[in-house]
């Protein structure tokens, strides 16, 4: 399988270049010229095997220049038992009420608590062995923009991996505490944390445009290094992805929840697309889904977009309860619309040079007919957003974080405004614990009023009143060493990164 870039049909590379590249010289995302198609014989191999069984097969169909061997090693190592807290990495958890089901995809077991684990754990087996394959670089450096999550799990993910090297760039100030402390307590030589004076938006587009330097890259190259990204504009980041759409899919035909065939809608809490993208690719290669719900907090670019035809960032930008979302440049719009123009990359250049020019661009009215055929756009504001860890609580006894709120809230906002009741599965991407302060208020609004709890404080009280234990990864950050950031402005990116990696 061979890879195009977005905004360049004449660029082809192959799954490991697009890897160990993590973007396109012509500032494109790569995507597979073609998507496998999975028949019922395949559906059938899929439910037989467990979840390393399904990840073996969706990568080997993808990452078509690694062997058989090379694929099985890298999922073995990544999702075992240890990491994940069981044998399913990414387990359904059903909730019953009078007959109503909540099913709760809980991609949030691995070791920094958020669904970015699902990538980032196999993402550095992928990544060395990819440059082994097509590099002549000896590091690779990799730079990562983070709303919070992607941060920490890159950190995790190659802490001490030889030959790497991982800069983090976050906004200061707009994570939540437990997301800082987990990137400030992070050990390995080879990692490092940098709070940008902005918001995610601004740290996005400071990476960008240092992929971009072309004097920068020759630097880099000089010392026998070479950027790429951890971030899901990389390849290597969206097709761990894939797997579990298919694999939740499988679980529910296995537990007799769903007939194998059946559409079912899933709704996805979505901030730079790269998690519904991959749903929207596994209904490519055939997986049935009737929708997908864009689930969104007021940065609600993404609903407007959907409901609109039109792209437009010029508003305000909202500090959220649900910060991993608070984004208002969704990367990987930019595949989906690749997809939808039948891979007309003209089009994709003009619309991406309307953004950056102007803010905005309108893909007309054909294309935004087929992008409703298969998304739904619905935003949840902060109240809603409480109101529903609330009353989930209250009536199943689960505990959702603010992002999972979210998707949960506009899957109910879907059915009541289209009376779809089709099966649906919510996505949810974070532990609680990783946002306990907002949970607790929001469980308990009247015992917290006018108080102040350190992040440790609240995961104890969260623990305590809603008895469920704190995970691993975050009761372990108590007591680390915090190691404190650097603070730049975006324009001091490219002097920081020149620091960090002692080249003048
Ligand atoms: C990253 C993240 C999201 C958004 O995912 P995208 O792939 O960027 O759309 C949602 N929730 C949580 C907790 C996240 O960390």
């Amino acid at each position: 399988m061979l890879y195009n870039s977005t905004q360049n049909a004449k660029e082809v590379v192959s799954a490991a270049q697009a890897i160990a590249q993590g973007i396109s010289k012509d500032g494109g995302l790569f995507v597979p010229q073609e998507f496998p198609k999975y028949d019922e014989n395949t559906f059938k191999a899929l439910l037989k095997t467990d979840y390393k069984g399904r990840a073996k097969k969706v990568f080997s169909d993808f990452l078509s220049d690694f062997t058989e061997e090379e694929i099985s090693d890298c999922v073995e190592k990544a999702y075992t038992a240890q990491k994940f807290g069981g044998e399913n990495p990414a387990p359904i958890s059903y909730c019953n009420l009078d007959g109503t089901t909540l099913n709760i995809l809980e991609l949030w077991h691995g070791p920094t608590c958020a669904f970015k684990d699902m990538a980032l754990q196999i993402l550095p087996h992928f990544l060395t062995r990819a440059v082994r394959k097509t590099g002549e670089q000896k590091k690779s450096v990799i730079l990562v923009a983070t709303s919070g999550d992607t941060g920490k799990a890159a950190m995790a993910g190659f802490s001490d991996v030889p030959d790497t090297e991982v800069i983090v760039f976050y906004p200061h100030g707009g994570v939540s505490d437990a997301q800082r402390l987990q990137m400030t307590t992070q050990r390995g030589n080879n990692v490092h944390a940098v709070a940008v004076e902005g918001n995610f938006d601004d740290a996005q587009t400071g990476v960008k445009l240092l992929f971009g330097k072309a004097e920068l890259a020759a630097e880099l190259k000089e010392q026998g290094c070479a950027f790429s990204s951890a971030n899901s504009i990389n390849w290597g980041r969206l097709v761990p992805q894939i797997v579990y759409y298919f694999s939740a899919y499988a679980d529910a035909v296995e537990k007799g929840r769903i007939q194998n065939g059946t559409e079912i809608v899933f709704s996805v809490p979505t901030g730079n697309f790269g998690d519904i993208l991959a749903g929207y690719y596994a209904k490519l290669m055939g997986l049935p889904v009737k929708k997908f719900i864009c689930a969104s907090n007021s940065n609600n670019v993404l609903t407007d977009f959907i409901n609109t035809g039109t792209y437009d960032r010029n508003r305000e930008f909202h500090r959220t309860i649900s910060p991993s979302m608070d984004i208002l440049v969704s990367s990987n719009l930019e595949r989906l619309l690749y997809e939808k123009t039948e891979h007309n990359s003209e089009k994709i250049n003009e619309w991406m040079d309307a953004l950056q020019e102007k803010g905005a661009y309108s893909i007309g009215r054909d294309i935004q007919d087929a992008v409703v055929s298969d998304f739904f756009g619905a935003w949840i504001d902060e109240i809603e957003t409480q109101e529903t860890i609330s009353d989930v609580f209250n009536n199943y006894g689960y505990v959702l974080d603010p992002h999972s709120a979210v998707a949960y809230k506009a899957l109910q906002k879907y059915r009541l405004m289209t009376s779809d009741e089709t099966y649906g599965i919510v996505l949810s991407t974070a532990s609680p614990f990783k946002f306990s302060d907002v949970v607790l208020r929001a469980l308990y609004p009247d015992d917290y009023e006018g108080k102040v709890l350190t992040a440790f404080e609240a995961m104890d009280e969260l623990s305590q009143k809603a008895r469920i234990d704190i995970p691993q990864g975050l009761k372990e950050l108590r007591g680390l060493p915090e190691r404190e950031s650097d603070i730049v402005a975006p324009g001091e990116m490219e002097k920081e990164v020149k620091k960090i990696l002692a080249i003048d």
